[in-house]
């Protein structure tokens, strides 16, 4: 009998899920080494489910970053957000649910919930992520009762900001991939458009910048992005509620919205590894947060 020298390689989807701010975006962008989708303190950014690609020649894995999982539901906003969060489970050979060393809180409980309504094939990984943030001594309960209450395949504690314990989880997650070849170009880092990508930055932009203002209410819209072999151009839309919202992202004598430009611009430029024309336009759009059907087509 020979041994095959070259092991087929995997090939298969993990489900990144966890409340707002958990570090979910930030421990996608550490484990594809690329930053490609948003992170901020503010927590509830990633409206989309973006996909990143994990490569490397033993294999491929893809990782489903789900927005935010709310606990009101007044609004069809956080209706679509929850379904589209649930929509990331469908069709994935893992689930990554995130804590926080800081304990179990109600929405981490709500969430605990809907994971154990989940397929019983589907296996759970729990990695309790900002172990830099507390004290040895006060993880080890805190492990011992997630295990006792969720029965994951594994817990593993992690930092994904201070990347502790990353290679342990990816490790653990490579064992529930199937075999497959790769579908996506090992160059490629995400499914999603270049018109994504833009909006993506634009909008971590204006988080960046808003603050504890930025109005939850906003989208970012790509109107026009055509491209030659030097340079890209993308026109920008800002949709917001309000006409108050639209002058606090535009700032004083358009400063704000100047600067966020700015900084998108330069990081599109790196990104695309050409020159990046931005032009970026803000408008009211009454009502957007309650019409489900304008919301799945804002970029
Ligand atoms: P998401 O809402 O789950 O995608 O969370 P983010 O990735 O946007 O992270 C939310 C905040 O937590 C950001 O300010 C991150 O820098 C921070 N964060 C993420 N991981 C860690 C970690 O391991 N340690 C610490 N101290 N902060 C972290
Ligand atoms: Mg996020």
């Amino acid at each position: 009998m020979t041994i095959d020298p070259t092991p087929k390689p995997y090939f298969g989807y993990a489900a990144v899920i966890g409340r707002p701010n958990v570090g979910k975006s930030t421990l996608i962008n550490h484990l594809i080494g690329e930053k490609i989708n948003i992170t901020s303190r503010k927590p509830q950014t990633t409206r989309h489910q973006v996909l990143g690609i994990f490569s490397e020649p033993a294999g491929q894995m893809i990782l489903v970053d789900t927005p935010g999982i709310h606990k009101h539901e007044r609004r069809t906003l956080n209706r679509f957000m929850n379904r589209a969060a649930w929509q990331a489970l469908a069709g994935v050979n893992v689930v990554v649910w995130l804590l926080t060393a800081e304990g179990i809180s109600e929405e981490d409980q709500r969430i605990g919930e809907l994971i154990q309504q989940r397929n019983e094939q589907l296996p759970l990984v729990i990695a309790v992520n900002k172990i830099d943030q507390i004290d040895k001594p006060l993880l080890l309960p805190l492990l011992a009762q997630i295990q006792e209450r969720y029965a994951p395949e594994h817990i593993v504690p992690i930092s994904a900001l201070k990347q502790l314990n990353l290679d342990r989880l990816q490790q653990l997650l490579r064992q529930f991939m199937p075999i497959g070849a790769p579908q996506f170009d090992t160059e490629q880092l995400t499914d999603r458009s270049l018109r994504f990508l833009a909006a993506e930055r634009i909008r971590e932009k204006l988080t960046r910048q808003l603050g504890d203002e930025l109005p939850h209410e906003l989208a970012v819209q790509i109107e026009s992005f055509t491209e030659d072999a030097t340079l890209a151009r993308i026109h920008g839309l800002i949709l917001v509620e309000r006409a108050s919202q639209k002058s606090i992202v535009i700032g004083k004598g358009g400063e704000r919205l100047k600067s966020v430009g700015s900084q998108a611009r330069q990081e599109l430029e790196q990104l695309f590894d050409k020159k990046v024309m931005l032009e970026l336009w803000v408008k009211v759009k009454t009502g957007w947060t309650d019409d489900e059907r304008s919301l799945t087509s804002l970029g």
